[in-house]
């Protein structure tokens, strides 16, 4: 069966995310433009999936549990779990290796942490929109140690997307599965036997994306998602 999906969403927790977009308001909006499953994708942090998944449950959402990584080489990776506790854990480890630099709110916005119904829980004390000190490689080892699955974010936007990143995108079997920005150009190169994803990206409530991307599934939740995606790998 085929479920309309956007699988890369920011919440108030990224700094440069608006502060309304809060776990319960992202996955409201996902219900409003008819989405079936989703996945919370915060810069460097996994701490409003919790939240926003039991926003997914009252509202007949799916929510898959994720985060985009930036690699010391400055490309952002998607990490999507199959468990929350998965999440959380890599959460951890990735804070560990992001740089020591605190945010300010002033200068890159408020990092929120929701829980329990979108109550305020604190704020995120380390800038998540700095890199870790991890390669490409060693934030693939990472994703795969928590048993996630890693794809490269936006592979054809700037320098945070792989091409830009590493002046060349890898070849297969490396990254079978990536998101592209479907109104950019992209080398025939980089695309080429590889799953596409279309996600928005969205960093305010507005640009959560329609039905405009959907995916083939045994089963309409976020295990099935998952298992449609680690299928997808094994090319
Ligand atoms: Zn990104
Ligand atoms: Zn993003």
């Amino acid at each position: 069966m085929k479920v309309y999906c956007d699988l890369h969403i920011h919440t108030c927790l990224s700094p440069c995310a608006d502060d309304d977009v809060t776990p319960w308001n992202a996955v409201g909006m996902c219900k409003i433009k008819g989405l079936d499953v989703i996945a919370i994708t915060d810069h460097n942090s996994a701490l409003n999936v919790r939240d926003a998944m039991a926003a997914g449950n009252e509202y007949g959402v799916a929510v898959i549990a994720g985060m985009e990584i930036t690699s010391k080489e400055e490309a952002h990776i998607l990490a999507y779990f199959e468990q929350l506790n998965d999440a959380l854990a890599a959460s951890d480890d990735v804070y560990a290796h992001l740089a020591d630099v605190k945010n300010n709110p002033q200068l890159f916005g408020n990092q929120l942490i929701m829980q329990n119904g979108d109550e305020f829980a604190g704020v995120v004390d380390k800038l998540l929109i700095t890199s870790t000190d991890l390669s490409v490689d060693e934030v693939c080892e990472l994703i795969a140690r928590h048993h996630g699955i890693a794809v490269p974010a936006h592979i054809n936007r700037g320098g945070n997307g792989m091409i830009g990143a590493l002046g060349l995108m890898p070849f297969l079997p490396e990254y079978p599965v990536v998101e592209i920005v479907k109104h950019l150009p992209c080398p025939d190169y980089a695309i080429k036997g590889r799953f596409l994803l279309q996600s928005s990206d969205a960093h305010r409530l507005e640009d959560i994306q329609e039905q405009v991307f959907a995916l083939e599934v045994d089963e309409p939740t976020a295990k099935g998602v998952f298992d449609a995606l680690k299928a997808k790998m094994n090319v």
